[in-house]
């Protein structure tokens, strides 16, 4: 892998605080208001999909932003046939892939409008999903390896970055020159598909892409258990990743790789010396930017008990600033979760933890849309979480002066690995907690999201995901062929 990175830039973005700039934005969104669009298979072959489905607006039940007809057996068969590697030289895949990040950028109002339409995403999340996507696909180009691929790789993503974690992985494997099937998650195949007809226009060629959106029972498991895939890409739920080893382990050779990114209970430590603005900054964004549907999100908030009150009534008056609402309008700070199954799951957790008396705080529930109003709930510990609540409740407890290994030790217990916050002024327990922590990516008196292709690349250890981190410089030699993998990766 490429210690000495090429010389690239990330994305600089949309500065949304920049009146000029707001403008373009409305503008390049403002036609896709009301548009429709419809994703079918995209295949090296004739599709032969199965009926159309609407696709859904989380926060609008009447604005369907279209449909999707969804691959069928037929078209999974034709795929896996015609599935080639890429045929181009490491230079050629980068510079195609680096047309579609610029294509990406030129159609940045549609993939906005898809972004808040589809996904429920905030023009705030758009632009950091825009950016990201756009970051993977010149990271990955820029380090194309020389390596042989893998062969055909299955790349499954997840509905909550719809555009980024999709075109990162499917960039990565195309970078290392695989044969490509992708599968969108159910709720979000529109931008996906929109995706690939980008990176077919830059060149991608079709039998290197190709597209194959339906569910996860039916495609994802045809496409993770046919021998003739070498590998599978996969984001989304532990539950789903382990499934999906197993599938593999029955059907695919025994050096197929897995690349899982799957969920946490992520943590954060604010002790006394934390400086409170920007521990209950931090902590907003990390419990509830993107509604809390981040795999890297704060879950479990640990506050020293010497400062607890104060900070938490700071907790609570910063919640109040935020707007639930419409994630089209420009003032909007958090949206809805995706769908009514996931706001049923995370509003039975919350009834819950009201029967027992525990919910410390809770924003007004707009009436539109599948909400979950920002919450606190407190527990004992984080032992208490009996799996990930992927949406904007915070569990708050309360350590002493004297447990913090207690602490450090009860986050390690849970297995999940992926994120951890630490707000403190004192330097020797950066280190003190650090050395101890077991997570991939620790973020010291910062917010605990966000992470940044190339300069901090992302990913957990234990029930949190496999490794190699993405956006980083180890990540596509998982992708290149097992055999001739390098001796010292
Ligand atoms: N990379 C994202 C972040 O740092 C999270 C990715 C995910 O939710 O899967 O916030």
């Amino acid at each position: 892998p490429a210690l000495f990175e090429p010389e690239r830039v990330n994305s600089t973005g949309f500065d949304l605080s920049d009146t000029p700039t707001l403008e373009t934005l409305e503008n390049a969104r403002a036609p896709f208001r009301s548009a429709v669009w419809h994703a079918t298979p995209l295949i090296a072959g004739d599709a032969k999909p199965e009926a159309a489905d609407a696709v859904d607006n989380p926060y609008l039940p009447s604005d369907s932003p279209g449909s999707v007809a969804t691959a069928s057996a037929a078209d999974i068969e034709t795929a896996l046939a015609a599935a080639t590697p890429w045929n181009e030289s490491p230079q050629a895949r980068g510079e195609i892939l680096n047309r579609a990040a610029d294509l990406y950028e030129v159609h940045f109002g549609e993939l906005f409008a898809l972004l808040a339409r589809e996904a429920g995403k905030t023009p705030f999340d758009a632009v950091a999903e825009l950016r990201e996507a756009v970051d993977f696909l010149r990271y990955y180009g820029a380090n194309a390896p020389e390596t042989p691929p893998a062969g055909v790789f299955t790349c499954i993503s997840p509905w909550n970055f719809p555009l980024a974690i999709f075109s990162g992985q499917v960039a990565a494997a195309l970078a290392a020159g695989n044969a490509v099937l992708a599968k969108p998650a159910d709720q979000t195949p529109l931008i996906a598909y929109r995706a690939v007809e980008l990176l077919h226009e830059a060149g991608v060629a079709r039998t290197a892409l190709q597209f194959l959106p339906g569910a996860g029972a039916t495609v994802g498991a045809a496409l993770t258990s046919d021998p003739r895939v070498n590998g599978v890409a996969f984001t989304g739920s532990t539950a789903t990743a382990q499934r999906i080893r197993a599938t593999m382990a029955d059907h695919l050779a025994p050096g197929a790789p897995l690349i899982a990114e799957t969920g946490g209970l992520n943590a954060m430590i604010v002790d006394s010396t934390a400086l409170p603005e920007q521990a209950v900054t931090a902590i907003i964004e990390s419990a509830f930017q993107s509604a809390g549907q981040r795999c890297s999100a704060l879950r479990c908030l640990y506050v020293q008990e010497d400062i607890a009150d104060g900070l938490l009534t700071m907790l609570k008056g910063a919640m109040k600033e935020l707007t639930l609402g419409d994630p089209w309008a420009l003032s909007t700070d958090s949206g809805p979760v995706i769908d009514d199954t996931a706001r049923r799951g995370i509003a039975d957790h919350i009834a819950q933890a009201q029967v027992e008396g525990r919910v410390l705080f809770q924003l007004p529930t707009p009436q539109t849309g599948t909400f979950i109003a920002p919450t606190l709930i407190k527990v004992g510990g984080i032992a208490d979480l009996e799996r990930e609540i992927f949406g904007p409740v915070l569990h708050v407890a309360t350590f002493k002066s004297d447990e913090l290994d207690q602490v450090i030790e009860a986050i390690n217990a849970t297995g999940y690995g992926l994120t951890f916050g630490l707000q403190t002024r004192i330097d020797d327990r950066v280190q003190h907690v650090s050395d101890r922590m077991h997570a991939g990516n620790i973020y010291v008196n910062r917010n605990q999201i966000g992470a940044i292709v190339g300069s901090q690349p992302f990913g957990g250890e234990g029930l949190s995901g496999t490794g190699p981190k993405a956006g980083g410089p180890f990540y596509l030699s998982r992708f290149a062929s097992v055999e001739r993998r390098r001796v010292n990766d």
